[in-house]
């Protein structure tokens, strides 16, 4: 078989999918228009330009929430985006929409992270002229820091996706403003959350800071008992509740990705749970405190001294401050400690915990 027609035969199997799922053949485009390629969709093709990026192989050695923790079962940002790709290609599957574009983004969607997780997030918000997003900034990477300045040329869904894959504190959600365009993006938010929910449970007993009988009684009586009992219930929901919400026809409707009420509360007093007693939890704030020093420290030096930033991520023609946010973003906790330590940026900084 030629290989445009393979292609064509796996555009032809994307008109099975829901009326509202994305479909690649009629994708918004990628700035630089690019010959098709013979035997992938152009989801599929983006899926691939992001999984081999250098961007993508760092989220290994990144923080989740336990900041370069000893143990080797600790979930990094790799782990954690594998869980979301995983679960987000589940719900995506099961709801009939476009499974290609939901793997994309989600492997995408935490690619902007710089060192340290949140804290390290927090730290380049207070410095940079305009904050600092991981969401913006994995924009960044995929449209122009990856391939020597060029950026990866992805379709307009992946990086309507990327863009609009974190949400705000309040809730699970997080829907309204700054909603991503698609479904298959929607889906990826959602099992965002469902993916931190659980594996920041069991990072968090692996560190001894909670342990499962603290959890909040609703969650167990309704998301369940034991972990994977717990993120079966959370797919189950998602898949049941969106299927009423995106099945129903009608000139005023919009197709959601949602949670359930009762599901849903219990999954944002987890998450609250996870505020107190993990995330913003008083015994933490010291390592919270060093990472953000680091950070700054490194984001400080580098914009004094941008001839010394030795890096094939950052744009020779960017101001000195875009430059050292982009190189210090990019780094990964072990790189931004090591660089700190060699520059006797921040005295005394391990050990972290
Ligand atoms: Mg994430």
């Amino acid at each position: 078989m030629a290989g445009y027609e393979i292609r064509r035969r796996l555009e032809e199997r994307e008109r099975l999918l829901s009326p509202f799922a994305a479909k690649s053949y009629a994708s918004r485009g990628r700035e630089r228009p690019e010959e098709p390629c013979p035997l992938r969709t152009e989801f599929q093709r983006d899926r691939d330009r992001i999984l081999h990026t250098k961007a993508f192989r760092r989220l290994k050695h990144k923080t989740q929430v336990f900041i370069a923790p000893q143990g080797d079962h600790f979930v990094t940002r790799l782990t954690h985006t594998l869980e979301v790709a995983q679960i987000a290609r589940t719900i995506a599957r099961a709801l009939n929409l476009n499974e290609d574009l939901t793997e994309a983004i989600a492997l995408g969607h935490d690619i902007g992270h710089p060192p340290f997780g949140h804290a390290g997030e927090e730290a380049l918000d207070e410095l940079l002229p305009g904050g600092f997003r991981h969401a913006q900034q994995g924009l960044r990477v995929v449209e122009c820091l990856e391939r020597g300045g060029q950026g990866l040329n992805l379709t307009w869904e992946v990086r309507d996706g990327i863009r609009y894959s974190s949400k705000p504190r309040e809730d699970i959600l997080g829907l309204g403003e700054g909603t991503p365009s698609t479904l298959e993006g929607q889906v990826v938010r959602i099992a965002d959350a469902v993916a931190y929910l659980n594996h920041d449970v069991a990072d968090a007993i692996r560190a001894g800071l909670i342990a499962e009988d603290d959890l909040p009684s609703v969650v167990k009586e309704v998301l369940g008992a034991t972990p994977s009992q717990r993120i079966d219930t959370m797919i189950r929901d998602i898949v049941e509740a969106s299927w009423a919400a995106t099945g129903e026809m009608g000139l005023d409707f919009t197709p959601r990705i949602v949670m359930g009420e009762k599901v849903r509360e219990a999954a944002n007093a987890l998450r609250e749970f996870l505020f107190e007693r993990v995330y913003r939890w008083e015994g933490r704030r010291r390592e919270w405190e060093i990472a953000k020093e680091v950070v700054r420290a490194l984001y400080l030096y580098f914009l004094q001294n941008p001839h010394q930033i030795q890096s094939e991520f950052v744009l020779a023609e960017d101001p000195p401050w875009r430059r050292a946010a982009d190189y210090v973003a990019g780094m990964t906790d072990h790189y931004a400690l090591e660089t700190a330590r060699c520059l006797r940026l921040v005295p005394d900084l391990l050990p972290m915990r």
